[in-house]
This record gives structure tokens, sequence and C-alpha cells, in this order.
């Protein structure tokens, strides 16, 4: 399985969730089995007990599990069924890791974050990731991992850490990372700036982690020189930076991504071939 992540700056709900379940989609495109995991890093066990005023509305599964609205998006953009193990909060790690530390799993030892959080997080998503996908019966191909939150948060310390980690265990070829931050245009001269995402690309490094590609959310289109700009400033190649511009649907995200070349980056970026389209019999 490959993991493809996808973490936040500047802002939440900035459209991690949209531009996660819009990659999967390409990715499905290519005949590949996608599925997904959403990370909340609340501590209660689940979006049940939280007030819709407080966080939207919840999202019901199949098997009862009450989690949040983004699930719903990747089983409408994937074609899913997901389960409440896919969603994973702080809450439910804790409990995991508090239930075996009772039953004596740890004896003798101190129970920490690290290892004992990050490794029950990175337990946990190996063991739903390999959930075998109902189109194949096989473990899918890709598993798109959003982490909820913003990089640099107390609450998404743990997480973060533990996707460091995790892109040494499941090697370079097998990992992604997709950064999603926020590109505002400010004040009476009415230009894009690129400065707070180039903050939170360097908090990002600062925790261990490099983005692969950038995907940067704004009113309108990237004006010229600003893709250039997070290139040079973010060190990552400008084909790696892509627009995504508010749209009327938001169906329309994963061909505003492709109109930029994503998903060829993307397949290059964790070595996955793409099928060249068969030539018409002439
Ligand atoms: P996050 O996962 O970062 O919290 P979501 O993906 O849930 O954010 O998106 C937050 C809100 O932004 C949603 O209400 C969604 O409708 C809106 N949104 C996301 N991407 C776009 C876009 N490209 N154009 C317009 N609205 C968007």
């Amino acid at each position: 399985t490959k993991y493809v992540v996808v973490s936040g700056g500047v802002i939440s709900g900035i459209g991690k969730g949209i531009i996660a379940s819009s990659a999967g989609l390409l990715l499905e495109t290519l005949g590949l089995t996608v599925t997904a995991i959403k990370i909340d890093p609340y501590l209660n066990i689940d979006a049940g007990t939280l007030s819709p005023l407080d966080h939207g509305e919840v999202y019901l599964l199949d098997d009862g599990g009450e989690v949040d609205l983004d699930l719903g998006n990747y089983e409408r953009y994937l074609g899913l069924t997901l389960t409440r193990d896919n969603n994973i909060t702080t809450g439910k790690i804790y409990k995991a890791v508090i239930d075996r530390e009772r039953r004596g799993d740890y004896l003798g030892k101190t129970v920490q974050v690290v290892p004992h959080i990050t490794n029950e997080i990175q337990d946990w998503i190996e063991r739903v990731s390999k959930i075998p996908n109902p189109k194949t019966n096989l473990p899918s191909d890709v598993c798109m991992i959003e982490l909820g939150g913003t990089v640099g948060d107390i609450e998404s310390a743990p997480f973060i850490e533990a996707m460091r980690q995790f892109q040494f265990k499941v090697g370079q070829d097998n990992f992604c990372l997709i950064h999603v931050s926020l590109v505002p245009v400010v004040g009476a001269v009415g230009e894009q700036k690129t400065k707070p995402t180039q903050a939170s690309v360097r908090d990002l490094r600062g925790l261990g982690l490099s983005p692969d590609i950038i995907a940067c959310r704004s009113t309108l289109p990237f004006e010229s020189g600003i893709r250039e700009k997070l290139s040079m400033f973010c060190q990552v190649p400008e084909s790696n930076i892509f627009s995504v511009h508010d749209c009327q649907s938001l169906y329309h995200v994963p061909i505003v991504l492709e109109s930029q070349g994503f998903l060829e980056i993307l397949a290059s970026r964790l070595k996955i071939d793409i099928p060249s389209i068969p030539k018409p019999l002439s």
C-alpha cells in the first residue's frame, strides 16, 4: 500500500478534505483502489458528542460510526463504504493505549507519547489501510490520510511525529506528502501573498516533514509570478505547486488539479505507472 498524507497550514477548514478526496479520485482513474483515513486531533472518541454548532454536522457511517463530515466526501468521491476505524481521533488512540496499559501489555515500561502513542497511530493506520477493498477483496493500492487541524498545533504534534517516523517505515516510494496552504489577497494592493505558505512549510520542515506537493487555496487562480515565488522560497519544484482556487462546485476540484498535471506528478512521485491511453484503431 502507498500512502498519501494531506496536511494543512495557515488555517483550518481550508479544503484539505476536498483536495484529498480529489487526489484519491484521480488515482482511481488509473485503475487503482483507494481508501481513506481522516485524523481528527481532538480528545472526543468520536464526533457523536460534538455540538453541530461547534463542528458542523456529524456524518453517520453504515457501521454506526459517528464521524467527521470529510468521511462523507471520501465515500462519495471514492465510491467507498468506510468504517468507524477510518476516522482516528486522539481520544481513540489514547483509549487504546490506556486500555493496553491496564491490561499490563507494557508491564515494566514507562508509557509515553513517544513511542507508545506514536506507535499506536502508525499501527492503526497500517491495520485500517489493509482492510480489503470491496472492489478487489484485496488491500487498497493507495491510502489517503488526511491530518486534521493545522501543522504546528499542540494537538496534532503526535500525529505529525508519527508521520515523520512512518515515512521511513514504508519507504520513500510509498509515501507522499501534500501540504494544503492558503494564498490570501490582503489589503488595498490586492495582490496574492505567499508568506503564510512559506511560514507553514518552514513549520512543517522543522517537524521533520518535507512537502512533495503544495496545493494552495485561493479565491482566484495564481497571478503571474506566484508559483515561481512559492517554488523558490518553499524549495519545491514549480511543477509540484498547484493552484486550487474557489470553484462553483466541489466536484470541479479534481479537474482544476488535473488541468495543472497533478496526476503525473503524484504518480511519478509514488512510482506508479500511468498506463498509456490505447490508440484508436485506424
Ligand atoms: P478541511 O478538510 O481543511 O477542514 P474541507 O475540505 O472540509 O476543509 O473544506 C472546508 C470548506 O471549504 C467546505 O465547506 C468546502 O465546501 C469548502 N471548499 C473546499 N475547497 C473548495 C474550493 N476549491 N472551492 C470552494 N469551496 C471549497
